[in-house]
């Protein structure tokens, strides 16, 4: 009889920690899947100790923030950058934060939250460069990055150029003689000067427009978008934006 009474206890324990277990246990609704390339620092690079498991940046900070607000664990899904908007399109990912710029033309195929910070394309040259505004480069050997609004801003003046996988190959083919000029997003651009010597940039706000960065949705998902828009809101009021920006451009980490 003793025996019995503490073998239903325990099985009683067993049925408790079962059911508590997967209380506690993921479902797909805990969970918010952000798509990112993370091949862009300061908004997004891999490092040994990241703000979401390996990845670090702006837009991870933000996405981890945007997680906390609507009560989700923010995860981080890296994809190529021409993935991503198909990874939305398929349901792969519910958002995706990649320093990602405001086009018409994405904007037909998905929905954009409010800009989070303003961006521009410039010039990365040598130091000894004569490349002093975008029209000089119309007989020198320029580097884009495929997919990139950089690309496009580079196809639209007219100019031939050769497009890199990621940024890091681009300016290695800069630091190494090999092109003379690399166009790519301003806080990029300053992340890459501070971390290779002997390079500068070149402003031509005539020649490139501002660029608003924003998250994107499936088109339509206007639930999530209402609540990453009061999130980001939020975020440019109270300075966690400008704090995160500068905290990120400063650091060595990339
Ligand atoms: N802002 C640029 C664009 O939208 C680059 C973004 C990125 O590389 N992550 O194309």
């Amino acid at each position: 009889m003793k025996k019995f009474k503490k073998l239903l206890a325990l099985g009683t324990a067993a049925i408790i920690m079962a059911a508590s277990l997967a209380a506690c246990g993921k479902t797909e609704n805990s969970t918010v899947v952000f798509g990112t390339n993370a091949e862009f620092p300061p908004f997004e690079f891999v490092t040994s100790e990241g703000t979401i498991g390996q990845y670090d940046g702006i837009d991870i900070a933000i996405a981890k923030k945007i997680g906390e607000d609507i009560g989700k664990d923010a995860e981080i899904n890296n994809m190529e950058f021409d993935s991503l908007l198909i990874a939305l399109q398929n349901g792969q990912v519910d958002a995706v934060i990649a320093g990602m710029t405001v086009t018409d033309e994405r904007k037909e195929s998905v929905d954009f939250s409010i800009p989070y910070y303003t961006a521009t394309q410039v010039m990365i040259v040598k130091e000894d460069s004569t490349i002093a505004k975008a029209a000089d480069m119309a007989d020198k050997k320029i580097v884009v990055i495929q997919g990139y609004t950089g690309e496009t801003v580079v196809n639209d003046l007219g100019y031939k150029y050769e497009s890199f996988k990621k940024g890091t190959e681009a300016v290695l083919e800069l630091v190494n003689g090999k092109c003379d000029v690399v166009v790519i997003d301003s806080a990029t651009a300053a992340k890459y000067v501070k971390d290779n010597e002997g390079l500068k940039i070149v402003e031509d706000p005539e020649s490139f427009a501002a660029e608003e960065y924003a998250i994107a949705v499936k088109k339509g998902n206007t639930e999530l978008l209402d609540k990453i828009n009061t999130s980001i809101q939020k975020m440019i009021d109270d300075g966690t934006i400008s704090e995160l920006s500068a905290k990120y451009l400063d650091a060595d980490t990339e």
